[in-house]
């Protein structure tokens, strides 16, 4: 008889739940194990599955009995439990290996990463391809999880005994990257590379850069990696290294010119009336429609979904005009190269709103911008002095805020009519707010909440 194969599952968080229903489903002994606490709709699926669960602890001889752990990228490799499984020499990985070896038949794969645009790149490719009538799903670092979602479909499909041909869209984080093994990507897209989460790689934006390249890694000739063409690391990368046999296609400058997006030498698409909005996002929005054409979708069907599509909340999201004043939300951009892109959106002086967590931010390659383009600074976070020292030198109004509601209040006694005032804070939000969507509905609230 097949002995059953056990599978410790390390974090019950959306993947790790996702992937321990997929492996039960597939018939595999399966033990959940969370050093938190699990949240309690997680558990409910758990449980209504009958699956093991602990929570606040690792019981380490079972997890050691494992033949496979998937484990949450959540995870540092220095975390003890790591250091025992490696110890042991169990296999590990993570679950997007673990949805993509069980995925459904003859569905193909776009893998989507980068240090920013991910979210938007992913959410819109999928809305094109939705747009042009193809079967999508959505997954990875946005809502679903990949393995949940394979579940699903193998679950339709053996149900109906009609596979259907479905094109699964993912966003993979660097850290989703490193617990791949034979995941393979038909189409990967890799949009840019700052640096971000070097606390995890040894502080080494070489073993970071390496990690996002991974995504190319098992492409097989007649797979394409669309590149961005013009990012000084990529490009350094590429000259010292070999990639995996698929079409390069690299996206390179003057895509983008009076509100037309240019694919090719076939394709123009008009932008202006479109939602999205600075050349951030402009090259975005090329990197989906050369995906979906690739896919073979239908231009004039992509046409009109651009027009269609509106992007996630907190990315440069407007809240309000209010006498003259617009009030833009990027409460997302938790790092200094997503603050660099929406200055650079900006078109009227700017009451910039910034600070919180510091992530060893160099705002040095902000000055220029907030020279040209920033009226006042108000500082949103417990220890404002870094952003102060960096940016007095400049002579702009400087206010320090400890909270959204006093933020937004300050800001709008700085504003006239013809100003924008934009959050885009450059640093995590724990230090004041749950999380950056808290801090962004708490912004958004105090500025409906003016008189
Ligand atoms: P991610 O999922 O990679 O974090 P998002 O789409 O959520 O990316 O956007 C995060 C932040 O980065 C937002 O503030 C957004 O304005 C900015 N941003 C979006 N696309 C890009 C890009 N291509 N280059 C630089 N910054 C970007």
């Amino acid at each position: 008889m097949k002995k059953t194969k056990r599978i410790a599952i390390l974090g019950a968080g959306e993947s790790g739940t996702g992937a321990a229903l997929l492996a039960n489903w597939l018939g595999y002994d399966v033990l959940v194990s969370d050093k938190s606490p699990i949240k309690p709709q997680f558990k409910a699926a758990l449980d209504a599955r009958g699956i093991a669960w602990e929570e606040g602890r690792h019981s380490m001889d079972k997890i050691l009995a494992a033949g496979e752990i998937i484990k949450s990228p959540g995870i540092p490799e220095k975390a003890d439990v790591m250091q025992a499984i490696r110890a042991k020499g169990i296999p590990v990985i993570g679950e997007i290996e673990f949805g993509w070896r069980h995925r459904p038949k003859g569905c193909r794969i776009v893998a989507i990463t980068g240090s920013n645009g991910k979210t938007t790149t992913t959410t819109l490719t999928a809305h094109l391809l939705a747009a042009a009538g193809m079967t999508v799903r959505m997954a990875g670092n946005v809502g679903n999880s990949f393995a949940q979602l394979v579940l699903d479909d193998l679950q339709h499909d053996a149900q109906t005994g009609v596979p259907t041909q479905r094109i699964y869209v993912l966003e993979v984080s660097s850290f989703q990257l490193d617990d791949i093994d034979q995941f393979r990507a038909n189409i990967a897209v890799l949009l840019n590379i700052t640096p971000d989460h070097l606390d995890r790689y040894d502080y080494q934006l070489e073993n970071y850069t390496r990690s996002k390249f991974r995504v190319n890694r098992n492409q097989k000739r007649g797979d394409v990696f669309l590149l961005n063409g013009f990012d000084p690391v990529i490009r350094e990368y590429l000259d010292r290294n070999a990639l995996a046999p698929a079409k390069k296609v690299a996206v390179r400058r003057g895509f983008y010119k009076n509100g037309v997006i240019r694919v090719g030498r076939t394709y123009t698409f008009e932008m202006a009336q479109s939602k999205l909005h600075g050349p951030h996002n402009m090259f975005n929005a090329v990197c989906a429609l050369r995906v979906a054409l690739l896919l073979g979708a239908d231009p004039i069907r992509l046409q009109e979904g651009l027009l269609t599509y509106t992007p996630p909340a907190h990315r440069l999201e407007p809240v309000a005009a209010m006498q003259g004043v617009t009030w833009i939300n990027d409460s997302k951009a938790t790092n200094v190269d997503s603050v660099f892109y929406a200055l650079q959106s900006m078109v009227q002086p700017t009451i910039w709103i910034v600070g919180g967590q510091d992530k060893g931010n160099d705002y040095g390659p902000l000055m220029a911008l907030v020279r040209k383009k920033v009226k006042a600074i108000v500082c949103m976070g417990v220890d404002n002095s870094k952003i102060i020292a960096a940016f007095k030198k400049l002579k702009k109004p400087l206010h320090e805020t400890r909270g959204a509601q006093e933020a937004v209040q300050t800001a709008a006694r700085l504003a006239s009519p013809g100003d924008t005032v934009l959050l885009s804070p450059a640093c995590a939000s724990f230090d004041l707010f749950k999380n950056y969507e808290d801090r962004g509905e708490q912004f958004r609230a105090a500025v409906l909440g003016l008189e």
